[in-house]
């Protein structure tokens, strides 16, 4: 059985990540799947209950204090879509500074669920972003998956799968977790129907041509794959001009997998020529 001391929460701060750190230092140190739910009892959630929510992805019904609550989920939802879900909730019952943003408790959206990037002076979407941190730090926590990152090298779409896998989390909630520690230059897109959904790279990519709500490009590997669900290509080189605005000294290799009901993941991966500036002759 799982036991949390709350103290060590409550003296951890307000920072998502310490507080999230603050509950895996008292699990065991083998510890790869969290045991979200464990956690959940061990800090006073009296309750998860799965239920049909319209509109809503989870909640936490808690007393102004917090001293202990309850967790409502959408019920018709993968265990690691839930998973995720009950550690949001979780963030929100933990961090000192939240505050319900209704009566009936902290209600939250499919979209809150996805905001990595809080809106300036929207108290509303910085809660939820912080929420999310904490939730990616507790199922996957960083030095874990920088391990996990170092062990495997070269980035490939097989080793977010496994990622996801180990950790028991979405494919794309382990997407985003993986690439920024990608040590060369990566990024993953997000696509449905041939429409992107979003793209996510790190701090060594090029910037992408492409945004959300546009085309997968005509001429990528992911637009013209005729692999099956579930099948992922190669690594295969692409016209750098296929996915970058600017593609001068850029060799890019793409690696797709095409997912249930025209959903698409796609791996893009550089490597860039050091190119000395030219020199130009001042002029006087
Ligand atoms: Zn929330």
């Amino acid at each position: 059985m799982v036991q949390i001391d709350r103290m060590e929460i409550d003296d951890a701060g307000s920072d998502p990540k310490r507080l999230a750190t603050a509950i895996l230092d008292q699990l065991p140190d083998d510890t790869v799947m969290v045991p979200v739910r464990d956690i959940a009892k061990a800090i006073d959630i009296y309750e998860i209950r799965e239920e049909q929510l319209s509109g809503l992805e989870g909640a936490l019904i808690v007393p102004k204090e917090k001293s202990e609550g309850a967790i409502l989920i959408n019920k018709d939802r993968h265990e690691s879509r839930k998973r995720y879900t009950i550690a949001h909730e979780l963030g929100h019952y933990v961090h000192p500074f939240h505050r319900a943003n209704s009566p009936d408790g902290f209600r939250c959206k499919k979209n809150d669920l996805a905001i990595t990037k809080a809106k300036p002076n929207d108290p509303h979407s910085r809660m939820e972003q912080q929420a999310n941190e904490f939730a990616a730090e507790l199922l996957m926590p960083a030095r874990a998956v920088a391990s996990f990152v170092r062990d495997t090298g070269e980035a490939d779409l097989s080793h977010i799968l496994e990622l996801a896998r180990r950790h028991d989390v979405s494919r794309e909630a382990a997407a985003r977790r993986y690439i920024p520690r990608i040590g060369d230059p990566a990024a993953i897109v997000f696509s449905k129907g041939g429409v992107i959904r979003y793209a996510r790279n790190n701090e060594f990519f090029p910037k992408l041509s492409v945004c959300r709500g546009g085309q997968v490009p005509h001429q990528s590997v992911s637009a013209l794959s005729n692999a099956e669900i579930g099948e992922i290509t190669g690594c295969i080189e692409v016209a750098a001009h296929t996915w970058l605005q600017k593609s001068a000294g850029v060799t890019l290799f793409e690696q797709t997998l095409a997912q249930q009901n025209g959903f698409r993941m796609t791996l893009l991966t550089a490597e860039i020529e050091e190119v000395e500036d030219e020199w130009v002759a001042p002029s006087f």
